[in-house]
C-alpha cells in the first residue's frame, strides 16, 4: 500500500526522539521533570562540591521549558544534622556510621536551611517551576530521596502531589547521579512511576565506585536512561 507509507513516515519524523526500544517519550502533561538539588554547596565553591556540578545548570535551563511539569528539589538541613560529620566526634567526612535506619555516609556540613550554600544555584532558570521539595530537615534523618526519607518509611509527599496531578513519568536531572538522583529514581520506581535518568544532566559524586553501581541498581529497576540531546 505505497500510499500509506508517507504518513507514516511522517508522523514517525514528527516525534521528538524514541527510546532504544523505539518507544517514544514526549514530554507531556503525565511527565515531569524533578531536578534534584542544584544548591551552591553541591557547586564547586560550595562545601560538598560535587566536581563539574555546575554543568548540570545549563543543560537543565534547556530542557526544563520542554516540560509543561517541573519540581524542583532542595536538600534542607538542620545546622546539628545528624548525617554532618561534624555532630560525631572522631569521624571525618565520608566515614560511614550506623543509624536506626542503616549505614550513614557522613558529610561535611552542607545545605543548612536558610543558608546561602542551601540557596538553589543563581543561574539555574526553572521559573515556571511548580513546586519546590525540600527534604533532611529531620535532625536524626537523611533524605536523599526527593520520595521517602532514608528510614524508607517517611515520605515528602511528592508520590501524593504527582499522583493528584495524574503525573505518571518523571525525568530526572541535577546532582548527584550516584546519590539523590539514584534514590530518587529508584523510588520512583518503587512507588509505580516511570522514571528516566537525564545522564548528562547530572554529575556524581563517585564514591568508592557507588557511580556504577548506582546505574546498576537503576537499571535492574527499569530506570531508563538517556542524553538530553534526545528530548524535545
Ligand atoms: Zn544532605
Amino acid at each position: 500500500m505505497p500510499t500509506t507509507r508517507r504518513p507514516l513516515l511522517t508522523a514517525l519524523a514528527a516525534l521528538p526522539f524514541m527510546t532504544g526500544e523505539g518507544q517514544a517519550m514526549t514530554p507531556g502533561n503525565e511527565t515531569a521533570l524533578i531536578a534534584v538539588d542544584v544548591q551552591n554547596d553541591f557547586i564547586p565553591g560550595g562545601s560538598l562540591a560535587v566536581a563539574d556540578g555546575a554543568a548540570v545548570v545549563p543543560v537543565i535551563n534547556r530542557l526544563a521549558p520542554r516540560f509543561a511539569n517541573v519540581v524542583l528539589t532542595q536538600d534542607w538541613h538542620t545546622a546539628d544534622h545528624l548525617s554532618f560529620a561534624s555532630q560525631h566526634p572522631g569521624m571525618k567526612p565520608f566515614e560511614t556510621v550506623s543509624m536506626p535506619y542503616g549505614p550513614q555516609v557522613l558529610w561535611p556540613d552542607h545545605c543548612v536551611m536558610g543558608t546561602e550554600g542551601a540557596a538553589l544555584h543563581r543561574d539555574l532558570s526553572v521559573p515556571h517551576a511548580q513546586l519546590v521539595i525540600r527534604k533532611g530537615y529531620n535532625r536524626a534523618v537523611d533524605s536523599y530521596s526527593a520520595f521517602l526519607e532514608a528510614d524508607r518509611s517517611t515520605r515528602t509527599g511528592l508520590d501524593g502531589y504527582l499522583n493528584s496531578r495524574g503525573i505518571r513519568h518523571v525525568f530526572i536531572a541535577g546532582l548527584a547521579t550516584d546519590f539523590c538522583v539514584a534514590w530518587t529514581a529508584l523510588d520512583a520506581r518503587r512507588l509505580g512511576f516511570e522514571a528516566t535518568v537525564i545522564e548528562d544532566a547530572c554529575r556524581a559524586i563517585d564514591l568508592g565506585g557507588s557511580l556504577a553501581r548506582a546505574w546498576a541498581e537503576m537499571e535492574a529497576a527499569g530506570v531508563r536512561r538517556v542524553q538530553s540531546s534526545a528530548i524535545g
